[in-house]
């Protein structure tokens, strides 16, 4: 139906940069070496200097860029890892892939983000690290955070796998650490920078570090066939570089469209009946994901979808609730902020190519749908 809005729409996507792939995938073709070669490196180079970090080093998913740098802080079995409950999966996974232990912990209210005095509370002599995610493109409070890595002796590994470029006061996520600085990026084609598959990366604070992991993604050998360490495989292929290094020129004016249509869809919808995200004065949000709350969700839901909006849930069970981390021993009850969050939120549509016609789309969608949601609550 014409007047449909999908919840994200990758023709539009790669149709608008179609010539430029092309022209990218050629010069692979044509160079005939595919693994690690000058795509990787003028990538990486082009991503630390994009996101101010020192390095870059890139691999092959969000999950290892985040389990590498565990491994390379020396995060291992008999280990906890303090997390949110509220994130991809894949942030836990990655914890448990180095043998560590997820500590799930509640979040902020106001931005559903890893709530610091909770983590701070979660310490015990085991614990090893903690992993904030800016989750939705919203940094998390940062400085909380870092000053319990210092005091407590924990290495702050940043998630940003969907915060591409945000800031914390002014700093960008996943050097917010400095030198010790170590943050993980996505680039599941969903992501505000996406491949055409999968790919990841780590910002670095020390070139050390960054060497190290470049020794770790491609199986520990510190020489060709000489393997120092054990590592494990996980290269960004020459392909889904070159890919990513012509997205990653677009990437400031999508930004840019997605704070835009955030901006509309939070001044149309103040009024709306529903919980709405707010940017935090430390930071400047990329909008990964627009996520309301409504008593009635999946009703709401319901109700869009009948109007032709599609929306996503981010995420409905909470981490500590997950069947596959029920040997952690998590039960209902634990964490009553995420708990109640994971029943209210639900994504709008946010993405760069959307029309102003689609936009405005959503928002009377939205506006109709509410209406006798709250006269029957
Ligand atoms: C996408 C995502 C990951 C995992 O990234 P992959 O590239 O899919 O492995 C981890 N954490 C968060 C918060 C994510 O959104």
């Amino acid at each position: 139906m014409t007047g449909d809005v999908p919840f994200v729409d990758f023709s539009a996507h790669v149709g608008a940069m179609r010539s430029e792939i092309d022209q990218a995938v050629a010069r692979v073709l044509d160079s005939g070496w595919f693994i690690l070669g000058p795509e990787v490196e003028a990538l990486e180079h082009e991503l630390a200097a994009a996101f101010g970090a020192r390095e870059a080093v890139t691999v092959a998913n969000g999950t290892e860029a985040l389990q590498l740098a565990l491994a390379v802080r020396g995060v291992g079995p008999g280990d906890e890892v303090i997390t949110t409950s509220l994130s991809a999966a894949f942030t836990a996974l990655a914890i448990q892939a180095v043998g560590a232990r997820p500590v799930f912990v509640d979040v902020d209210p106001l931005t559903l983000n890893l709530d610091p005095k909770e983590a701070a509370r979660a310490v015990t002599a085991r614990t090893k690290a903690v992993v904030p995610v800016h989750l939705y493109g919203h940094p998390a409070d940062m400085d909380p955070i870092l000053a319990l890595g210092r005091q407590a002796d924990l290495a702050v590994v940043e998630d940003a796998c969907q915060a591409h470029g945000a800031r914390y006061r002014g700093r960008p996520v996943g050097t917010l650490a400095g030198d010790d600085g170590l943050g993980a990026l996505s680039f599941y084609p969903t992501k505000n920078l996406g491949a055409l598959g999968d790919g990841g990366a780590l910002l670095v604070g020390d070139a050390g570090i960054a060497a190290r992991l470049r020794q770790l993604r491609n199986g520990g050998q510190t020489d060709r066939y000489r393997h120092g360490t054990p590592g494990i495989n996980s290269r960004l292929d020459e392909l889904q570089a070159a890919i990513l290094r012509v997205s990653l020129r677009h990437l400031p004016e999508w930004t840019e469209r997605r704070r835009a249509i955030a901006a509309f869809y939070g001044e149309t919808l103040q009024d709306a009946g529903l919980g709405l995200p707010r940017e935090q004065g430390y930071a400047r949000s990329v909008h990964h994901l627009f996520v309301v709350r409504h008593g009635q969700r999946d009703a709401l839901a319901t109700a869009l979808r009948q109007r032709g909006i599609g929306t996503l849930i981010h995420y409905p069970i909470p981490l500590h609730l997950q069947p596959a981390f029920a040997p952690l021993g998590g039960s209902p009850g634990d964490l009553p902020v995420v708990e109640k969050a994971a029943g209210e939120i639900l994504s709008l549509p946010l993405y760069p190519e959307m029309t102003d016609a689609q936009t405005e789309r959503v928002v009377a969608a939205v506006r109709a749908a509410v209406g006798p949601l709250s006269a029957s609550a």
